[in-house]
């Protein structure tokens, strides 16, 4: 049966929603995996989404940990703030990253988690997208005396740092992490017990291609309008299925599903809201302590988010479009990390000419930033990248001070007056620019050789035709408005 028959074949309402009932159930399943892992004397590596080597992993069988995801879950389910304490009161500054202390904690109750037991770390692989994931690392290193793999990956050398397969320095950089990878497969064999098995790893590769190439048309499909998910809500669901189940057949499956779901939404014109009134570009990282809440102060206007940086730095790449060579296994493995590492730490140091081409694409009437006291890696250079996106394009945009984490400099009635404030201004931008539509209307009865001249020589576009919400969004973000505003 093909896709679009598997598609009538469903009743509409098990397929709209899907990808959130699917991915809360997998993600629950991942947890009781985890926490049945020691019986069953199975062992766990600690990763990290920026870099997580799980494809090389999975070939050995290890149970892989994101401490970065179990902790936004304490986060989630409103706890967060009793392993904050735990952990500040064994010595961890309240500036120290509240994951990272979200952590310690959860180590130190033995791995006691509101959703299951988190098994210890056999080894723990790192990379250096993050300079926290490297000293969050030695706290392992110190509890459980395990081995730390640090793989360093060349970052991009400036904003302008473009480099391809077979340019020189690419060649070098894929060099050097290749023959790091080559020493983490001989210390996984150490760790495990096992062989390097390079026909499975061929296998993981080749899941997470499909999953790649699923990912990209996720993020394609809210383009159009009205976009069938929140890309803060539903989008972060998606995000923990992508990273939690890369390179397995349950991921690739659970992609292709999704992808289904939303180019139905898509063909039926069914949106994440009923009313998608704006069209939002979200930067930063989620406020978890009051996550759903945190969204609706944007949908109760009417505020969709579109897109998300987030989607972007935290998907292990899989954003880039990344497709493994599956005859070359270990190079490509090593080009698909350079890639993937650096592809995250341009879209958190250097994201502006992104979020210039996604306002575009996207069509948004705002951009918000959310700067987070707890991760100074994300929250870095906000505003200057804000003020760097308003000199550049005439779109709206929004900067709000929160948390991921520490409920204690979340403030909801702060951020509602920001964000009712940024509507406000957004109506009225609405209303003075259907006013001008109006306004450069033709008068009735002009001939349409008139309408054409008219609409050439007012330099709205080149091709004279009428434009639509979409194509003047466009416009705007290629610089063609003046206006400078921000709430
Ligand atoms: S500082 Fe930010 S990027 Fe680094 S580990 Fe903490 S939350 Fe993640």
């Amino acid at each position: 049966m093909d896709s679009t028959a598997a598609t009538e074949a469903r009743r509409p309402e098990e397929l709209v929603g899907r990808g959130t009932r699917e991915g809360a159930r997998l993600f629950r399943d991942w947890f009781l995996r985890l926490g049945a892992a020691p019986e069953r004397g199975e062992r766990a590596a600690y990763v990290f989404v920026m870099g997580s080597m799980a494809e090389l992993l999975r070939v050995f069988d290890l149970h892989m940990v994101f401490p970065e995801i179990t902790s936004l879950q304490t986060a989630v389910r409103r706890v967060a703030h009793e392993y904050l304490a735990e952990a500040e009161g064994y010595g961890y500054s309240p500036d120290v990253c509240g994951y990272v202390k979200a952590d310690v904690a959860l180590q130190l109750r033995g791995g006691d988690h509101p959703m299951g037991r988190i098994p210890p770390p056999a080894l723990a692989v790192v990379t250096n997208a993050c300079s926290t994931y490297i000293k969050w690392a030695e706290i392992w290193e110190r509890l459980y005396r395990i081995p730390v793999f640090t793989l360093d990956v060349p970052q991009s050398r400036s904003a302008r740092h473009r480099d391809g397969a077979g340019a020189g320095d690419f060649e070098r950089d894929r060099r050097y992490v290749e023959r790091q990878i080559r020493e983490l497969i001989v210390l996984c064999e150490g760790v495990t017990g096992r062989r390097f098995d390079v026909d499975r790893l061929r296998e993981v590769l080749s899941l997470t291609n499909e999953m790649s190439a699923s990912w990209r048309r996720v993020l394609e499909l809210n383009r159009g309008a009205p976009s069938p998910y929140n890309a803060l809500v539903e989008g972060t669901v998606y995000l923990g299925v992508l990273n939690t189940l890369r390179g397995t057949e349950e991921g690739a499956g659970y992609f292709r599903d999704l992808v289904q779901e939303l180019e139905y939404k898509a063909a039926q014109g069914i949106g994440a809201l009923a009313e998608e009134k704006y069209r939002l570009i979200f930067v930063g990282v989620p406020c978890y302590p009051i996550f759903r809440r945190f969204a609706e102060l944007f949908s109760e206007w009417g505020g969709n988010f579109v897109a998300s940086s987030y989607l972007w730095f935290a998907a292990g790449g899989l954003n880039q479009g990344t497709e493994y060579d599956v005859d070359r296994p270990l190079e490509s493995l090593a080009e698909g990390v350079l890639r993937s590492v650096r592809a995250a730490t341009d879209a958190m140091f250097f994201h502006d000419r992104a979020l210039l081409e996604a306002a575009s694409d996207y069509a948004a009437d705002g951009v918000v930033y959310h700067p987070i006291k707890s991760c100074r890696t994300v929250s870095t250079g906000l505003a200057d990248s804000r003020m760097a996106l308003m000199r550049s394009c005439d779109v709206a945009s929004l900067y709000i001070e929160s948390d991921m984490m520490d409920r204690r400099v979340v403030s909801e009635a702060q951020l509602k007056n920001r964000i009712d404030a940024f509507f406000e201004g957004l109506a009225s931008r609405k209303l003075r620019g259907a006013a001008a539509s109006v306004a450069a209307q033709p008068p009735a009865g002009a001939s349409s050789r008139e309408q054409a001249a008219k609409a050439g020589g007012e330099g709205t576009a080149d091709t004279g035709e009428p434009q639509d919400e979409g194509t003047a969004a466009r416009g705007r973000a290629r610089g063609l408005g003046d206006g400078r505003r921000g709430s």
